[in-house]
């Protein structure tokens, strides 16, 4: 492809987006296909000879896009939101343009600065403590894997790092049933073994219960099990529990445990002042990742990780052959995460935080945790139906009243995402079924909130 067919193809696709954009409202939130429906329409054969853009283009169209669920849909209120904005858009065409890998400062100088400086900015507008240090990884999931490395190393004096498989006593990683299954996937990853994660009680907001905690460590360690880790959350994806974090975090620390907070989803919401107090106590953190790929309108990937002592998470994962050694005195990212080579996610929060703000991000999730307040309200006052949990900031759970409750329930979901109009999750609380309602998109309105529940009515309505 010339430069000029570049310009020419790169014009219609913006022209696309912008149009996907004003239209996105038009078409089912979830992607209406059955399972190999697409791959049916996608030529088997690898091309040997190249193509006319213009051909992939109207594939993509006619193919990919009737194939996909709409994440960017104003009435996508399912698991937690994906959202993106355009100038997050624009600036992933320049990394796309560019494609540094920013795996050290010689390779990166701008993105490993700019990336510092924007991890800099995130705890200046959350107000997060000043000493600590970030850095993006992919995803939240990368983040915690992170901290359980870490916390193994440092509960075990760097030995399995050394010596490989661990014959010392088992370690204790303690976190609530409520807690996102990344942390699962991590201990197993680590080789921690699965009765490594220690299940603490919640209380009756699903919230980890503190003492609970202690008991469970103190009598743990009677066991000869050494306590390593206490992961807590805030804004569980379940029903976005909040655990209380002080208290949890004066508890991590009696016993030498690295604590790691995750707030995946509900850490955006800290650019408002007023849901601060959710985060009461994280200033005893280890580490702590949020990510502004869910609701702060940077695209997918981006998760912010803060750490309070990089020597640790450093020391847990660095490697140096020749050819990666680098300037004296400068970041170099490859040591801070799971890959080598890095995209410069920085430059999408640069992009975003700059054209829009931190006001506007925080007038944007005051909007959808006031809607989410609304629609709870109408649950509330409606008999049909039974408020079951929340809200919590935007995220709120409900399912049919009366009688065969759970089969309804099950069924008003499938008759809800097989209409397309609007988007929901299931998931169980307390063992049966429930509703998750999350509202986050950019793009959704008080109106789209009101439409969305005024279909499920009438869906529920239609069971019967
Ligand atoms: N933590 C919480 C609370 C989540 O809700 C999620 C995903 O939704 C994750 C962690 C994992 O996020 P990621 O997809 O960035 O790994």
């Amino acid at each position: 492809m010339d430069a000029e067919e570049f310009k020419r193809q790169g014009h219609a696709l913006v022209d696309w987006i912008a149009d996907y954009f004003e239209g996105v409202r038009d078409y089912p939130v979830r992607a209406q296909v059955a399972p190999g429906e697409i791959a049916a329409k996608l030529g088997k054969q690898v091309p040997a000879e190249g193509e006319a853009f213009s051909a992939i283009f109207e594939d993509f169209k006619d193919i990919i896009v009737p194939g996909s669920t709409h994440w960017q849909h104003p009435r996508f209120l399912a698991y937690f939101p994906s959202n993106v904005t355009p100038p997050s858009i624009l600036a992933d065409m320049l990394t796309a343009a560019m494609s540094v890998n920013a795996m050290i400062w010689e390779t990166s100088p701008a993105a490993t600065e700019l990336e510092e400086r924007m991890m800099d900015w995130l705890k200046q507008a959350m107000d997060l403590p000043a000493s600590w240090q970030g850095v993006i990884q992919d995803t939240a999931s990368s983040a915690v894997f992170c901290a359980v490395l870490a916390a193994r190393e440092r509960a075990t004096g760097w030995k399995v790092n050394a010596e490989g498989l661990y014959e010392g006593p088992k370690l204790g990683i303690y976190t609530s049933a409520e807690t996102h299954s990344s942390l699962e996937k991590a201990v197993k990853m680590a080789g921690l073994g699965k009765a490594s994660l220690r299940i603490v009680p919640t209380d009756d907001n699903f919230a980890m219960h503190p003492a609970a905690l202690s008991r469970m460590i103190d009598e743990d360690k009677a066991a000869g099990i050494q306590p390593a880790m206490v992961v807590a959350s805030v804004g569980t994806t379940g029903v976005g529990a909040c655990d209380p974090l002080k208290a949890i975090g004066i508890i991590a620390r009696a016993h030498g445990c690295y604590y790691h907070v995750d707030a995946a989803w509900a850490g955006t919401a800290m650019i408002a002042p007023e849901f601060r107090y959710l985060m009461d106590g994280l200033e005893a953190a280890d580490s702590y990742a949020f990510n502004p790929h869910k609701w702060m309108g940077v695209g997918f990937d981006c998760s912010a990780h803060f750490v309070r002592d990089k020597e640790t998470l450093i020391r847990t994962l660095t490697i140096l052959p020749e050819y990666l050694k680098s300037t004296e005195g400068v970041t170099d990212y490859r040591d801070w995460g799971i890959q080598l080579g890095r995209r410069n996610r920085a430059l999408k929060l640069w992009f975003v935080l700059r054209s829009y703000g931190t006001e506007a991000i925080a007038q944007m999730v005051r909007n959808h945790v006031a809607w989410a307040a609304e629609l709870a309200g109408l649950i509330r006052a409606d008999k049909d139906f039974e408020l079951v949990t929340g809200p919590s900031l935007a995220l709120l759970t409900f399912r049919l009243a009366g009688k065969d409750a759970d089969a309804r329930t099950e069924a008003l979901l499938d008759a809800v995402n097989n209409d397309g109009f609007t988007y929901l999750t299931r998931t169980k609380v307390k063992g049966r079924p429930v509703i998750r309602i999350s509202v986050g998109a950019v793009r959704t309105t008080r109106d789209d909130v009101l439409a969305a529940w005024a279909r499920v009515k009438e869906l529920a309505a239609g069971l019967g």
